[in-house]
């Protein structure tokens, strides 16, 4: 079984060293580099040597563009949103929110610089980690009658294509109209990225709300640029559990994944773990590899113990037990 780990929170690469020969040692085959805006301004070169170290050590290298522009999961800030508020979504209630619209040319052509980036660094995979459009409930807003994108760039569009203007109430052309932009942000990215050399993965959220996320799953994995599909069903944050939510995402994500000839990866959580619920971790996996997954990643390489926002409550137990899930399945 392939088996991966999500890194980041230091940029030293002599501690990262150890930390990837640890990994390897673990049962890791991957190491999945989050990338954000700040490490492509200011830490650029430092991360061509982490990804260096992490092939010395064997392991294969994924590059997560880490919450660049807003538009895809993670715990970093945009450099490009605060020098471009022209690039923000617009909701239609006319209020401007931080989240690059995926029209946008100038932001697609920001995130190709990004790839560039990455691809000078002869990474093997970019992995697209949790694409949506603007989600109000993230915001705190309770109207569910409040979406993105309206900006003057999707009004044009919409326009053009419908041959009406875009109103203000969504209704399915404006589901559509936001579903065939992110298919077009993918196809337009997946190509770049495959043409600089890298392999594409798509990290899919566990949930499928048409009006808010609008990424229509099926149409962006059907594209033959896309190498990996797959989800994150955190249970533990979602206040879910194994049977009602894990297994019901991997099902499905199986099942696009056989549809369209695709690699499935499945992610589980191994952060912000409750005390002695550890074990459930080893259900997820187990369910994951039973259901026909062989390709499964943990959230994140020792249970994100530095990260005090992402720490479980007993970081220690969570690491043994991760530990164990890694020597185990990484055999199979
Ligand atoms: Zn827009």
């Amino acid at each position: 079984m392939k088996m991966g780990m999500s890194y980041f929170g230091n940029r030293y690469v002599e501690c990262a060293k150890a930390h990837l020969k640890n990994m390897k040692e673990m049962g890791a085959s991957y190491v999945v580099f989050t990338f954000s805006e700040n490490d492509f301004f200011y830490y650029e070169r430092t991360m061509q040597e982490l990804f260096d170290a992490a092939h010395q050590n064997g392991l294969e290298v994924w590059v997560d563009p880490w919450a660049i522009g807003g538009i895809f999961g993670g715990e970093a800030f945009s450099k490009f949103l605060l020098d471009n508020p022209d690039t923000w979504q617009v909701r239609n209630d006319g209020v401007r929110v931080p989240h690059a619209c995926l029209n946008s040319e100038k932001f697609k052509e920001f995130l190709k610089k990004l790839v560039n980036s990455i691809a000078a660094s002869k990474a093997d995979y970019i992995f697209w980690d949790e694409p949506h459009w603007y989600i109000p409930q993230w915001d705190g807003v309770k109207d569910d009658s409040v979406w993105a994108c309206r900006c003057e760039h999707c009004q044009e569009l919409f326009k053009e294509k419908y041959d009406y203007d875009m109103p203000t109430i969504a209704n399915d052309n404006v589901v559509e109209f936001k579903k065939s932009s992110a298919f077009s942000f993918f196809k337009e990215m997946s190509r770049y990225t495959e043409e600089k050399g890298l392999k594409n993965a798509v990290c899919f959220l566990p949930i499928e709300n048409e009006k808010d996320i609008s990424i229509p799953y099926e149409k962006v994995a059907s594209l033959d640029t896309i190498d990996t599909i797959g989800s994150d069903p955190y249970w533990y944050i979602f206040g879910r559990n194994i049977d009602d939510f894990v297994k019901p995402v991997t099902k499905r994500m199986l099942e696009i994944g056989r549809k369209y000839s695709k690699k499935v990866q499945m992610w589980f959580q191994g952060y912000k773990v409750p005390m002695n619920r550890e074990e459930e971790m080893r259900k997820a996996v187990e369910t994951m590899y039973e259901l026909g997954v062989r390709n499964v990643a943990v959230w994140s390489y020792n249970g994100a113990a530095h990260m005090s926002y992402l720490r479980s409550e007993d970081p220690q137990k969570v690491n043994r037990v991760l530990k164990e899930i890694f020597s185990e399945f990484a055999k199979r």
